[in-house]
């Protein structure tokens, strides 16, 4: 472990957003490859998953395209572990009100601890360092339930880039429109984080304000959201539609969407202010063919494999997840951060997620 942990250290000290590819990959693979080496050792589903691929095990893989992945619907089968139960520290549980059946993510104290540290160095490069007034996109009964939903994890993970925190909605998902107007009367003029789930931030706040006949005044806001478009894209919403909402009914133009998931928590690819998201250092995108998973050139659309240095307590630094997208470029964004950078473009079809997998369940 002492591998890994000095190539995470090395990797974690770089700006997050600052290394080119060539730059990338020497202070990305060695974390990888110790990850694969550890993961190997101590996961009996990973060693049977990869343990078949014996190229894998006599070449060292010079870029991500030439690791092993598990298909992300493993970890809604499986408790799947690389420590000794006595180790688990905490189980994260993905919400199931966008998946019936939620995924378990076994947690130990270090990879909760790396999940925090990287979420804090990505979140800082977009918000700031100051912790600012934060509005919540929920309602406060979401904390408390026992078991540790996403949902819940999202915001207390968020909450750390915020102080004095307040929920917007009330209980029942209405809004709450007195706090909202206090919120706007001591915070108005000066920057705010906003942080909420991209369909509730729709329906439960934009719609819900312009349907209350409100309009709210953070012009100096910042709102994070996140959780996926499939709702939205049901309804004809696109990001631009998003965006053009939440400026006509709370002022507020600085908009980052982020793709991440609860099985690589921490590892979240953040929205620039090209509309572009984008890979952080710290972990790589790689999209392959629905067909045959071959690796697919930029502005192909395949299915996104999603590969984080932080995971160490379960098998899932590399990822074949069930959303489409493309990569646009790698580098070159006129944003001006390094990387790659891409969109989500759906989720595969529930017909061909069977094509694919041998371990599906009939669900999408
Ligand atoms: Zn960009």
């Amino acid at each position: 472990m002492t591998d890994y942990t000095d190539a995470f250290e090395h990797l974690l000290a770089q700006d997050v957003f600052s290394l080119n590819a060539a730059k990338k990959r020497e202070a990305l693979m060695p974390v990888f490859d110790a990850l694969h080496h550890h993961h190997f050792q101590h996961s009996d589903a990973y060693r049977n998953i990869t343990s078949s691929n014996t190229d894998l095990m006599l070449a060292k893989p010079s870029d991500s395209a030439g690791l092993p992945y598990l298909a992300v619907r493993l970890f809604k089968q499986f408790s799947l572990s690389s420590v000794p139960q006595s180790e688990v520290f905490r189980m994260l549980q993905s919400s199931g009100t966008t998946s019936q059946t939620p995924a378990k993510v076994v947690l130990d104290k270090a990879t909760s601890a790396r999940q925090s540290k990287v979420l804090v160095k990505i979140m800082q490069s977009i918000i700031g360092k100051q912790r600012l007034p934060m509005l919540i996109i929920d309602s406060p009964s979401v904390l408390k339930n026992k078991a540790l939903s996403a949902r819940a994890a999202g915001i207390q993970g968020m909450a750390f880039f915020g102080r004095k925190p307040v929920y917007a909605l009330n209980d029942d998902m209405s809004l709450n429109i007195n706090t909202l107007h206090e919120f706007q009367a001591e915070y108005g003029e000066q920057p705010v984080l906003v942080f909420g789930f991209t369909f509730m931030v729709w329906a439960s706040f934009v719609q819900a304000l312009k349907k209350n006949k409100v309009t709210l005044s953070l012009p100096k806001g910042i709102l994070i959201h996140s959780g996926g478009w499939k709702k939205l894209i049901d309804q004809q919403v696109d990001n631009a539609t998003f965006k053009a909402g939440v400026k006509n009914q709370c002022g507020i133009s600085r908009v980052h969407n982020f793709y991440g998931m609860a099985e690589q928590v921490g590892t979240v690819f953040i929205e620039c202010e090209h509309g572009h998201l984008h890979a952080p250092t710290l972990a790589d995108i790689i999209v392959r063919s629905t067909t045959d998973l071959s690796v697919l050139p930029q502005n192909h659309t395949g299915l996104i494999q999603v590969l984080s240095s932080i995971p160490t307590s379960y098998p899932g630094y590399s990822l074949l997840t069930e959303d489409l997208g493309r990569i646009l470029g790698e580098d070159d964004c006129p944003c001006g951060r390094k990387g790659k950078y891409f969109e989500v473009l759906g989720r595969l079809p529930k017909t061909e997620v069977r094509g694919c997998s041998d371990t599906q369940e009939g669900k999408a």
